[in-house]
């Protein structure tokens, strides 16, 4: 079960992930996460990522392509994974192809989340982290249990820097620009298949997993 979470930024992709990943344990791979795993450990690609992120750009895909392929190939993804976040990009979208196509491999399904902009600052500006286990909430739509706290693990939520209002806009900007062109990158390989981000989170997952069990 290989699966690409398509959508906007604050769409909901992660979330969904998360709980795919749990439902039919494969792991949930989202570059974001990487790259902010990076940062903390200030690690070199943490430090080159850190500026692209911080402007609500896109990292290079140098530093994004080999770092996914190096990932799938660990064992726990040996049956199957949920990629959240990558590719982003057509030419992130071709090498990912192409790498696995090496492996005699390919993706089973494309989920594009599906969210107007409208929604998007919302969403954004509501979100909260948690710092240590990547636990995500929104202030309204899905708080944690008690106000600020983590409730996986008890770590005070934090906001990500890159979900100010004026970086959100950068962001979609850079979306629609970049990451919009991969829903028909996999229409033409067969593989798309949307769902309507704009439900509750239940009854987004109960699509996605109809749209799995199929
Ligand atoms: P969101 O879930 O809100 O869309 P992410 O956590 O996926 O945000 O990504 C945060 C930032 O990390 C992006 O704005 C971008 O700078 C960088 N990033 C994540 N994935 C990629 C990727 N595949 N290619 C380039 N940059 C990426
Ligand atoms: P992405 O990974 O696509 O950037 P997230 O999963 O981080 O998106 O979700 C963005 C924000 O919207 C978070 O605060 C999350 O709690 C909230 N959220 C996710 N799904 C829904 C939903 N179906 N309805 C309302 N809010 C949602
Ligand atoms: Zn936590």
């Amino acid at each position: 079960m290989k699966i690409v979470m398509l959508g906007a930024p604050g769409a909901g992709k992660g979330t969904q992930a998360d709980r795919i990943a749990e439902k039919y344990a494969i792991p949930h791979i989202s570059t974001g996460d990487i790259f902010r795993a990076n940062l903390k450990q200030g690690t070199e690609l943490g430090k080159k990522a850190k500026t692209y992120m911080d402007a609500g750009q896109l990292v290079p895909d140098e530093l994004t392509c080999d770092l996914v392929v190096d990932r799938i190939a660990q064992d726990d993804c040996s049956r199957g994974y949920i990629l959240d976040g990558f590719p982003r990009t057509i030419p992130q979208a071709e090498f990912f192809t192409a790498a696995l196509a090496e492996r005699g491999e390919k993706i089973d399904c494309a989920i594009d989340v599906e969210v107007p902009d409208e929604n998007i600052v919302n969403r954004m500006s509501g979100r909260r982290a948690c710092p240590d286990c990547g636990a995500t909430y929104h202030i309204v739509y899905i708080p944690p249990k008690k106000e600020g706290i983590c409730d996986h693990c008890g770590a005070a939520l934090i906001r990500r820097a890159d979900d100010e209002p004026e970086t959100v806009l950068n962001r979609l900007k850079v979306y629609h620009d970049q990451t919009q062109p991969l829903i028909d990158y996999y229409k033409k390989e067969g593989v798309l298949r949307p769902v309507d981000g704009t439900k509750d989170m239940d009854d987004v997952f109960t699509d996605i997993v109809k749209i799995l069990e199929d």
